[in-house]
């Protein structure tokens, strides 16, 4: 058919599936509540310093998946860029995520790989399928490192005790018996050279995709063709159902001379601290040189209406509400949900780039055989483990 297709949302999602039907021959109409593209990668240059600056928190591309890697490349020149982070507890600074370093510097010890590994395996409690992320952080590392770097960090996080949080937020850190410091254990990691900001408009600047800044696409509102959303699930809905849980980030800037913090991101894991971390934003761009300094201190706290959703908490409460909007969504002709917003997933640059394109594909597939795309390519639920 070849039909128009409007898209709601520019962020990386959004670029990505518009780039891709452009190509394919399709007329694209990109609508953005925002004054700007890009989503919550959005970067942009310190107007006082120069700096580049992350504005909705660090956002680091890493990914194992060469298709994926090749093509954020065709859209800007990224820079190598290996993510390190460090982590303050007690008055003490530790490398991050737990590596030997980690172990030998917090017992005060000077273990090999083996004997730490035999000594976390004697420290760790025996929990053969743990159910919550305070059960996998006790299996995985024992109480005096979880305690140490992980409670308190989780809790300002997510605004929940450790043990109401399914297991999987944690499978996303290592533990490793190497000194081997980096976080990302992916193949392909950098750091655009002038930020994600042009990447994505390089994507959005093709003849056949309009783009309408500060424009909110209305929900139900009377669109050409396929619609593909990339707001949040229940805001498609105009929240019939309730408010799907989401933590939000206040952020707050200071300018400093010289070099505040010697790295990118340092973690504040004292639940006593009140904020998450601190991003000092030049360190992500080693290459440029600035005399002054954009350090950005990160709180989290519950999501209300007029906040920016970033990470979906997906607790039993979200799970049933969420099941309503799948059936609901089901129910809907012609309307797509894709990425982190729209399916209600925590997903990595990296992941909504590869589904993306997989959405495209399956989109093009189906208007040839003369078919309709469903409201889910990847559904919502799937990864949806909740504590016991
Ligand atoms: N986490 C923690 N302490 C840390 C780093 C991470 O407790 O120093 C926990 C926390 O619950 C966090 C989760 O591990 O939400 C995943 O960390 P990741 O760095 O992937 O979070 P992101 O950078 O996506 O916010």
């Amino acid at each position: 058919m070849r039909g128009p297709v409007t898209i709601a949302g520019a962020g990386l999602s959004g670029a990505v599936l518009a780039r891709e039907l452009a190509d394919a021959g399709y007329d694209v109409t990109v609508y953005e509540a925002r004054d700007h593209v890009a989503g919550n990668c959005y970067t942009e240059r310190h107007a006082e310093t120069g700096v580049l600056v992350h504005r909705y928190g660090p956002h680091i591309f890493h990914t194992d998946d060469a298709e994926v890697w090749d093509y954020v490349n065709r859209f800007g020149a990224f820079r190598p860029y290996a993510h390190r982070v460090w982590s303050k507890a007690g008055g003490t600074v530790f490398p991050m995520p737990i590596s030997l370093a980690t172990i030998n510097q917090f017992f005060g010890s000077d273990m090999g790989p083996d004997a730490a590994r035999d000594f976390i395996d004697e420290t760790s409690e025996d929990i053969a399928a743990p159910h919550n992320f305070e059960e996998q952080a006790l299996s995985m590392v024992g109480r005096a490192l979880y305690e140490a770097f992980f409670e308190g960090y989780t809790r300002k996080q997510w605004g929940c005790a450790p043990r109401d949080l399914p297991a999987a937020i944690l499978k996303r850190l290592p533990l490793r018996f190497s000194y081997d410091d980096g976080y990302f254990a992916h193949r392909f990691q950098g750091m655009p050279e002038e930020g994600y900001t042009p990447v994505i408009e390089a994507m959005l600047n093709h003849p056949r995709i309009a783009v309408r800044l500060s424009t909110p696409l209305n929900p139900g509102h009377d669109v050409d063709g396929h619609v593909f959303w990339s707001g949040a699930i229940d805001a498609y809905f105009y929240h019939s159902e309730g408010r799907l849980g989401y933590r939000t980030l206040d952020f707050e800037n200071e300018v400093r001379a010289g070099d505040y913090q010697g790295c990118a991101v340092m973690n504040y894991a004292d639940g006593a601290v009140p904020y998450t971390r601190i991003t000092e934003h030049k360190h992500f761009a080693p290459w440029e040189a600035h005399e002054q300094t954009v350090i950005t201190r990160e709180m989290a706290r519950a999501c209300g209406p007029d906040d920016v959703p970033y990470y979906p908490i997906r607790l039993a409460t979200e799970k049933a509400m969420l099941h309503r909007y799948i059936a609901a969504a089901k129910a809907t002709r012609n309307v797509t949900f894709v990425g982190r917003l729209g399916t209600y997933r925590y997903l990595d640059m990296d992941v909504c780039v590869r589904e993306a394109i997989d959405v495209a594909e399956k989109f093009i597939n189906a208007d040839l055989a003369d078919q309709r795309l469903g409201a889910f390519i990847h559904a919502p639920i799937d990864p949806l483990t909740l504590p016991a």
